[in-house]
């Protein structure tokens, strides 16, 4: 019997993917249970389904690590909890350093990790070597070990979390695209679907790439763009045992991941690939997009560096998909400054099964007290400016942050894409005497002037 749409609920989510299925599931656990999830296709359909399962804590803020960390123990937890098997192992993870400046870098962040109580060991070449034998650790500097990391398969950790949620009490529809979301001019009043209206006190977009056209045709400003990700799987191969960690080696901008028995490697390249710069096609449902060995070259080349192994196995399988980027490398959550009672919850970078506890738990406590349950700054979509939102700026954005999210977190950085956006009247002359200028909010600012004769950098 085909299940009708209620005619009002009190939130409809828009989107099956993870990060839907979390807030669905946290709204219950708070008490919430006239809840409704939208799901256009198939939950997990669009970028979840192929993501590669890492579940690691060690974040560069205080903010991203809190949530990851709450993410990795409600994991743990969920298949007890619902009776769905989420393949979840904690296998530990270890991040490696081959120059000093990571090394700094990683001991930063775990001491960070340490006072949010997360067991962080900083170890040297050698034991990094006893943790993963098929390393070649000639250039590694030393590394450092988190036991309670893991991985998981994410589209059973999704149907885990859609579970939960219907146990409490959710409604979730699939092949029910919502058109649009309707509004009084100030705030929402539910939405449009191919089945009927829905009304509805709160409306959430988590429609992953989607999200920023979506929201665009309310006068929403979600600044995301797709790019192409890629991973390779090998051929399965000696040594490759299911309780190797999870390797990140940041420098070559590559991880390891074990998969029955295969190896799963994928790559953070430097200058990364866009994606629908036309649109994403309205069928997108569980596709892959085309491989691209060449992009893939250089990472491949590190990777048979770093394990040497691999010189002498084949690849079973190139995957590429899509996934959303966003200008700084931060979420976009929390309630939409343009139409009351919308939340956005989009823009993963890559992090979206290792965050989406936390995301759930938190937009779930924001929407019932109507504020954050602790400090979201760095996440909040509000920190965006309309500009933020043009998808010439994004798409030369996103070429570099999909990189930087495996680069050395630097003081200050200054992105080198889509710059001179907002420009005072004075700039040339400010060039003209040697500023080298830094960004903020779209404005280039002299951050200090060259002496004569040198070139501001
Ligand atoms: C190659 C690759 C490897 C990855 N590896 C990892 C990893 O190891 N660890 C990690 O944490 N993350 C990883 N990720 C990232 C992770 O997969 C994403 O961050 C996460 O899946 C995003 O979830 P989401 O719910 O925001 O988006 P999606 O899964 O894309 O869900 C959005 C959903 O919204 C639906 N939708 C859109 N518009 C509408 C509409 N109008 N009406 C109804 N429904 C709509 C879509 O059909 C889709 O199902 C990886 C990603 C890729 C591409």
């Amino acid at each position: 019997m085909v299940k009708l749409l209620p005619e009002r609920a009190r939130v409809v989510i828009v989107g099956g993917g993870v990060i839907g299925c979390s807030i669905a599931y946290h709204l219950v656990k708070i008490g919430w249970q006239d809840v409704v999830l939208l799901e256009r296709k198939q939950l997990t359909c669009g970028t979840t389904w192929h993501a590669a399962g890492l579940i690691g804590q060690l974040r560069d803020n205080q903010t991203l690590t809190k949530l990851a960390k709450y993410t990795a123990e409600l994991y743990l937890e969920l298949e007890k909890e619902t009776g769905q098997a989420t393949g979840y192992k904690v296998n530990g993870s270890l991040a490696i350093a081959t120059t000093d400046g990571r090394f700094e870098d990683l001991k930063r962040r775990a001491d960070m990790a340490k006072v949010f109580g997360l067991k962080v060991d900083v170890i040297n070449a050698r034991a990094c070597q006893d943790y993963f034998p098929l390393m070649n650790i000639e250039d590694v500097i030393g590394g450092v070990f988190i036991p309670s990391d893991g991985q998981a398969n994410p589209i059973d950790i999704t149907l885990g979390l859609a579970k939960g949620a219907r146990m409490g009490g959710a409604e979730i529809f699939e092949d029910t695209l919502v058109t649009k979301v309707n509004h009084d001019g100030e705030c929402v009043t539910g939405v449009e679907t191919e089945m009927g209206t829905v009304e509805a006190n709160y409306v959430v977009l988590c429609c992953g790439m989607w999200t920023r056209e979506f929201a665009r045709n309310i006068g929403v400003t979600v600044p995301l763009h797709a790019c192409e990700h890629f991973y390779v799987v090998t051929e399965p191969f000696e040594g490759v045992t299911p309780d190797l960690p999870v390797v990140r080696d940041y420098d070559a901008y590559a991880y390891y991941k074990e998969d029955a028995g295969k190896l799963l490697v994928g790559a953070f390249e430097p200058v990364a690939k866009p994606w629908a710069m036309k649109g994403i096609p309205d069928d997108f449902c569980f596709d892959e997009l085309p491989d691209d060995f060449d992009h893939f070259q250089p990472i491949l080349e590190g990777a048979m560096h770093r394990v040497p192994s691999l010189e002498k196995v084949g690849i079973q399988k190139f995957f590429c998909g899509p996934e959303s980027f966003t200008p700084d490398n931060r979420y976009q959550i929390g309630p939409a400054p343009e139409l009351k009672n919308l939340f956005i919850a989009a823009g993963l970078n890559s992090i979206g099964i290792q965050s989406a506890g936390g995301i759930g738990k938190v937009i779930s406590e924001w929407i019932r007290d109507g504020y954050p349950p602790s400090d979201l700054a760095s996440v909040d979509i509000r920190r965006n400016m309309p500009f933020q939102g043009n998808p010439n700026y994004l798409r030369d954005r996103v070429t570099e942050t999909l990189g930087l999210l495996y680069a050395v977190h630097w003081p200050f950085y200054q992105y080198e894409t889509a710059r001179n956006v907002r420009m005072s009247p004075f700039h040339e002359h400010l060039s003209e005497q040697g500023a080298c200028f830094g960004e903020i909010a779209g404005w280039e600012r002299p951050n200090w002037f060259a002496p004569k004769r040198t070139e501001p950098n």
